[in-house]
């Protein structure tokens, strides 16, 4: 029959035989063309027509991809599912599947076809947004705070640099410093608002001073870095923070870029550079890897805990870092680190990514439970007393999955800089040490 042409009505018969072999009731059908049925794929078409949407129509329906998807595995989810639902006509850019994804990339990881949810989420999210299509409203909230106020607490902009005067030692401001300096610290919006983001840069301030790492920090005229805005469909808002942080870092002179977080390290390592912003960029853990030597013996007070580590996803999967942060921990006497089941390239999302954090109530109405909380979980199972951390966006979205796990008081969040700090306090002062001008190192 020539190609394109409907075969005739195949009849099922009772029995037929073929070549010399009788086949029976539906199996005779095989041996004629069949229509499945027709789909209307209108709503598949509309994302692969998008920029970066085109590899959703690559899916062959392998399934590889829901096992790992952190989705899945508390509600019903994953790449293979959100093809079907498209193929059959449902719109994504109208279903909640929209905003669950948290660009985690386990599934990029495992599929064969390369169907790249990193792409197709934000290109379909911000497709959405033209639109003028119904976008959670708490995430509406964020878009509009980092807008207005340069970071998604909606804080005072003024307050940027606050946190500094409880560090305990000086906190250098770029501004007032007049001089190049070898690190641009790049603090980040939760480490400078949020009060357990605080603690934990305030212990990096001390663990620099204590290192005599020559620093400065930006202070107020650091503005959010907007990778996880850019992930959740605000693009033109992304373009605008990165325009307003590459023209102030653009005015100081300075060696290497440290950051505090996994986003803000992905930001400026990958996305910052196609907007004219390239630095020598390094996360914290990076960079206190570089000095261990010297960092080592002022680690003198031992950490008494069992601890396991949660890898960020856009420290690890999205950047190859494993190590660093497992060496620092390993170099804190007393402390044993324990390993979760999912861990390294399979580590389990925390929930925050790809604008994860701000959507907190869509996740609820659409899962069985947060995705904190089935890591919470998994961490308890290993027997640890402490989640160890080292990004901005877990220490509260990990709190508060140990308080609702009912594990208050069983497991602790700590970031990595907190048990440094605390490895580095004299016990009898509770302080960290003092360091001695004169044996300033040389620059990193
Ligand atoms: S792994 Fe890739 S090809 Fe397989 S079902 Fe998932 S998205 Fe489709
Ligand atoms: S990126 Fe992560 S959360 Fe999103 S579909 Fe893939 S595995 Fe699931």
């Amino acid at each position: 029959m020539p190609y394109g042409k409907q075969p005739p009505h195949v009849l099922e018969k009772a029995h037929a035989v073929v070549d010399g072999i009788e086949l029976p009731g539906h199996w005779n059908r095989m041996f004629g063309s069949r229509t499945i049925t027709d789909y209307d794929t209108s709503a598949l078409d509309a994302i692969t027509a998008l920029p970066g949407g085109e590899s959703l129509g690559w899916c062959y329906q392998c399934a590889k991809c829901v096992g790992v998807c952190p989705v899945d595995i508390v509600g019903d989810y994953g790449p293979r599912k959100i093809f079907r639902k498209t193929q059959i006509g449902v719109s994504l850019l109208d279903d909640p599947d929209l905003w669950l994804c948290t660009t985690c990339k386990n599934c990029l990881r495992v599929c064969p076809k390369q169907v790249d949810m990193i792409q197709i989420m934000p290109a379909a999210r911000e497709a959405a947004i033209n639109e003028g299509r119904d976008i959670p409203p708490e995430l509406q909230k964020v878009f509009e705070a980092c807008d207005r106020y340069g970071n998604p607490l909606g804080a005072n902009p003024r307050a940027r640099a606050d946190w500094i005067k409880g560090a305990g030692v000086p906190v250098p401001i770029a501004a007032q410093v007049k001089r190049p300096v070898d690190v641009l610290w790049y603090v980040g919006s939760y480490p400078s608002y949020h009060p357990r983001g605080v603690d934990a840069a305030r212990a990096l301030a001390r663990i620099f001073t204590a290192l005599g790492v020559d620093f400065a920090i930006l202070g107020v005229e650091e503005r959010e870095d907007g990778d996880s805005v850019r992930l959740a469909g605000e693009r033109g808002l992304f373009e605008k923070l990165a325009e307003q942080n590459i023209k102030t870092l653009a005015k100081y002179r300075f060696r290497r870029l440290v950051v505090f977080g996994p986003h803000e390290f992905n930001a400026f390592k990958n996305e910052y550079p196609k907007l004219g912003g390239a630095w020598d960029v390094l996360h914290y853990t990076q960079f206190l890897v570089e000095h261990l030597d010297r960092l080592r013996p002022l680690l003198a007070t031992p950490v008494a805990r069992t601890v396991t580590y949660h890898d960020p996803c856009y420290l690890s999967r999205h950047n190859g870092e494993y190590e660093a942060p497992r060496t620092l921990l390993r170099a804190i006497p007393g402390l044993t680190l324990v390993e979760m089941g999912r861990t390294r390239e399979n580590g389990y999302c925390c929930g925050g990514g790809g604008g994860g954090m701000w959507l907190d109530s869509v996740s609820r109405d659409h899962t069985r439970m947060p995705l904190s909380a089935r890591r919470v979980i998994e961490a308890v199972e290993t027997g640890a007393s402490t989640l160890a951390i080292c990004c901005p966006y877990e220490v509260s979205r990990f709190e508060d999955a140990v308080k609702a796990t009912g594990h208050d008081g069983r497991l602790h969040v700590r970031d990595i800089a907190e048990l440094l700090d605390e490895a580095m306090r004299c016990p009898a002062s509770n302080r960290s040490p003092t360091v001695d001008p004169a044996s300033r190192p040389p620059a990193s």
